[in-house]
């Protein structure tokens, strides 16, 4: 998603050009072909794949949406069995009005649900808490406290995991702590890194590349490291801004802002 304009087709020629040696798939990139068709180009391009992106959206207003929402999740997690990823990602979701407190309790329902496929196919579902400023739809799970309470409560099943997106977590007072305590109990399952630009003028599509923002990015991933994280470092940035350039150029200057700012050489 971060190189948007480009098809998965040429993500795979383009993305090891440039240093990068894994790669998410959004389930839309799977369009239009076979998912035998995806999972052979994918293994032959040497990519390791991290996760497919993304399953969640459980809170409904009505039974039938619910249901609908764990028969997509069922779908997700077959997908990314086939295409050989060992996790699918949870943008977990939320109703506009309906009370926060109710769609949690759906997400915790929903991800029971479909815990048991999860297992049985080898794949690790990972819990995303998002920013709270998209609390009303995107995901009433918004802290790695909420994220790990949720683990808990569903028993710390290995099948269930955490996804640490510095974009959601960074202001948290809490980040450090809930960082090791992520990592200690095993749940820290992907880190996806990008910036917070200020003004931040959409509140989906505008994130920063690495060292444009104000997300103390070396310190955080030094917390992660020093937890004992050694998974893929994800950078994950959508923005019209960069969608708009040269996708070539935009990736040479992902891969200079990832070494100035988190690589250890
Ligand atoms: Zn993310």
């Amino acid at each position: 998603m971060t190189t948007r304009p480009l098809s998965l087709e040429e993500c795979l020629v383009e993305y090891p050009r440039h240093g990068v040696r894994g790669i998410t798939v959004w389930r839309n990139a799977l369009e239009g072909r076979t998912i035998t068709d995806s999972a052979r180009m994918l293994n032959e391009s040497g990519l390791e794949v991290v996760s497919l992106c993304r399953g969640g959206f459980f809170p409904g207003t009505d039974v039938q949406l619910r249901e609908r929402a764990v028969d997509d999740n069922r779908l997700a997690i077959e997908q990314a069995h086939a295409i050989g990823a060992p996790s699918v990602v949870l943008v977990c979701g939320a109703v506009p009005g309906q009370a926060l407190d109710v769609s949690r309790s759906q997400i915790v329902d929903g991800i029971a649900a479909v815990l048991p496929d999860a297992a049985a196919a080898g794949v690790r579902l990972l819990i995303e808490p998002l920013h709270p400023m998209y609390a009303d739809d995107r995901s009433a799970v918004n802290t790695l406290r909420q994220a790990n309470e949720i683990c808990d409560r569903l028993g710390s099943p290995m099948a269930l995991g955490i996804a640490l997106d510095v974009y959601h977590v960074w202001w948290d007072p809490e980040l450090r702590e809930m960082i090791d305590e992520t990592a200690r109990l095993g749940r820290l399952g992907a880190f996806h890194l990008c910036d917070w630009r200020t003004p931040t003028v959409d509140l989906l599509n505008d994130r920063g590349l690495m060292g444009e923002g104000c997300i103390p990015l070396g310190q955080i991933n030094g917390w992660v490291e020093g937890a004992g994280f050694c998974g893929f470092r994800e950078v994950e940035i959508f923005s019209h801004r960069w969608w708009s350039v040269d996708q070539g150029e935009f990736l040479k200057r992902i891969a200079a802002s990832y070494r100035a700012t988190v690589a250890e050489d």
